[in-house]
């Protein structure tokens, strides 16, 4: 079976856990339970136990990479902040993943993770210069610049939801106005419609409970034809074009990539995505400037947090 890198994958209520080959197959993954209120280490036990059986079964794990939601130290050892699981924040987890397993160990933000994921096995795989925003109930970046991960001075960089697209605009759930996140987020989008609808101005949602109204339904009901989701969409769109088209003329890539839930919607939300992006992107930049779908769909976290540790070894 040859070498296998493990990939935890934190999220606030369940853990993605498994194996990953040197092809970026999943071996193996099973989930475990965020038990949110517990001690740091009891909650790491339970991402860790897996790891353990696998390793007494005999399988050659190399190292462990971790996917967080927030931002780890440059040293990529400690998260230093993680808003949906407190007691992790500021502990030793990775240097307590390396102790129980005895093998090097690795965090980051997990859609830095999915960047490396990408660029190691997905769509990233043939270009040394992009952006990819995982699109989902926030947004997330990545930056890959010359073949690398670009991490910045701390090992912070790549928060692309949080460039400010409308200055004094909405309130972002990280406390300043106007983020892309609070736009273009699936929650932004379901929010702009179910607003809507408590106001009386949309009317195209009859019969279907606010409460139910997810980003599937408004992109379905968009591609049908309704007028009010095609302008929630193209409202995200319109914003994700100004941030993405800005970030085009300031770092020449060579390709865009689109993850995370909302990217599910396809070619509908990527045409819109570059229809904006070419507003505000000088031409010569967008000349072969593909943006694409990401290419790790299921597993792309687990697979992205164990890309670490190849990240390492490349
Ligand atoms: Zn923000």
């Amino acid at each position: 079976m040859g070498k296998l890198f493990a990939g935890i994958d934190i999220g606030g209520t369940t853990a993605k856990i498994g194996l990953v080959d040197e092809n970026g197959n999943i071996i193996v993954k099973t989930q475990a339970k965020t038990e949110k209120n517990s001690h740091w280490q009891a909650i790491m036990n339970a991402y860790i136990d897996p790891i353990v059986q696998w390793k007494n079964e005999g399988k050659e794990i190399v190292g462990v990479g971790v996917g967080g939601p927030g931002a780890f130290d440059k040293n990529r050892r400690v998260l230093k902040t993680c808003v949906n699981i407190p007691p992790l924040q500021n502990e030793p987890i990775i240097e307590y993943i390396e102790q129980r397993l005895n093998i090097p160990a690795f965090g980051d933000n997990d859609a830095t993770c999915a960047a490396v994921g990408e660029h190691i096995f997905g769509a990233g795989k043939d270009f040394k210069n992009f952006i990819m925003l995982t699109i989902g109930t926030g947004v997330g970046g990545g930056i890959v610049l010359n073949d690398k991960v670009y991490r910045g001075r701390d090992g912070f960089a790549g928060e692309l939801g949080h460039v400010v697209a409308v200055p004094g605009g909405h309130l972002c759930g990280c406390g300043n106005r106007g983020c892309i996140e609070a736009y273009a987020s699936a929650t932004a989008i379901i929010n702009e419609v179910r607003n809507g609808i408590t106001r009386g101005s949309i009317t195209s949602y009859e019969g279907i409970d606010p409460e139910t109204i997810n980003a599937q339904i408004i992109f379905d009901k968009a591609k049908a034809g309704d007028t009010a989701s095609i302008h929630a969409v193209d409202n995200a769109a319109s914003h994700l074009g100004t941030v993405i088209g800005s970030f085009v003329n300031m770092l020449n890539l060579d390709a865009v990539i689109i993850g995370g839930g909302v990217s599910m919607a396809g070619n509908f939300f990527l045409d819109k995505i570059a229809f904006h992006t070419r507003q505000i992107a000088w031409p010569l930049f967008m000349e072969n400037l593909p943006i694409l779908p990401a290419k790790l769909q299921n597993d792309a976290g687990i697979i992205g947090a164990a890309s670490l540790i190849l990240e390492e070894e490349k």
